[in-house]
């Protein structure tokens, strides 16, 4: 089942999309959680009653005809692992970064997260402004100290991302919650797609377009640290609530690795698909001032 967060009218809601539709989630149940965290959180029974009621809902609106919003705007946490992908710590290594041996983690600050089609900022202090394509991963339920084996049901939902990165910003500070967390640096969408439609995320292949150029394509088997693994990782140390996202790593062809030519700068237009889920497309425009 896909979940969207959707604004129409000036009003916005929370749906379930079927096909190229989406029917607000008011219309399909009675008593319908208001946010998508709340629907992930009640998991398979709410998922089976939705299901029953829409044999007979009315009210579908085209996508087309709504504008779509980030389906989880306010996560308690958004963490992202960096160097996941072989093929990404080879064009890394080449620039210098040397392979770490545990599991690097960092925070995307929650203010960062926007539309998966609204413009990215190009800020005004960045000069080097660069794409990650990724799969973003929502958790379900609140856990700590899961295993490996038990880390699928915790699951939430997948959906896709784009860990927008100021790359001039992550290499100057030993931490890398600066250069990842500039406002809009956070696209996810287009809408949140439950376990039951990805019966296995380790499977998916992701692309990212510039302008149409195919700069990024590899599937998500080829992570170094499973989702489950990773989870499985961050637990030992915190408590995941539902609705928080985790980014579980890009692969390669990211811009730096490709040169000056390789960033990002104003007009650009990038677009991140992983089959099975959907795509999110985002503009880059100068920073307001
Ligand atoms: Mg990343």
């Amino acid at each position: 089942m896909k979940f969207a967060r959707f604004t129409i009218d000036g009003r916005t809601c929370i749906g379930v999309v079927v096909g190229d539709s989406v029917i607000e989630l008011s219309k399909v149940i009675l008593q319908a959680p208001l946010t998508i965290k709340e629907v992930i959180a009640r998991g398979a029974e709410l998922r089976n009653r939705i299901a029953d009621a829409l044999q007979t809902a009315t009210g579908a609106l085209p996508l087309s005809a709504v504008r779509l919003e980030a389906p989880i705007p306010d996560p308690q946490k958004y963490l992202a692992i960096g160097m996941n992908y072989a093929d990404h710590v080879e064009e890394a290594r080449k620039g210098g970064v040397t392979m770490p041996k545990v599991q690097v983690w960092f925070n995307k600050q929650v203010s960062c997260i926007t539309g998966p089609f609204d413009p990215v900022h190009s800020p005004r202090v960045c000069e080097q402004l660069d794409y990650e394509a990724e799969l973003g991963v929502v958790i379900g339920k609140r856990c700590r100290h899961v295993s490996v084996a038990a880390a699928q049901d915790v699951i939430g939902g997948y959906f896709v991302c784009n860990d927008v990165t100021a790359r001039d910003w992550q290499f100057a500070s030993p931490t890398f919650t600066l250069g990842k967390s500039f406002d809009t640096h956070g696209p996810t969408g287009p809408w949140i797609v439950t376990p039951d439609e990805i019966p296995d995320p380790q499977s998916l292949e992701m692309r990212l377009f510039v302008n149409n150029d195919l700069r990024q394509k590899q599937t998500t088997a080829q992570m170094i640290y499973s989702i489950y693994e990773q989870i499985a990782h961050l637990t030992k140390v915190m408590t995941l609530e539902p609705g928080d996202l985790l980014a579980t790593g890009t692969c390669a062809g990211v811009g730096i690795a490709r040169g000056p030519d390789g960033l990002l700068k104003v007009g650009d237009v990038v677009r991140v698909e992983i089959d099975g889920i959907g795509y999110i497309e985002n503009t880059i425009v100068a920073e307001p001032m």
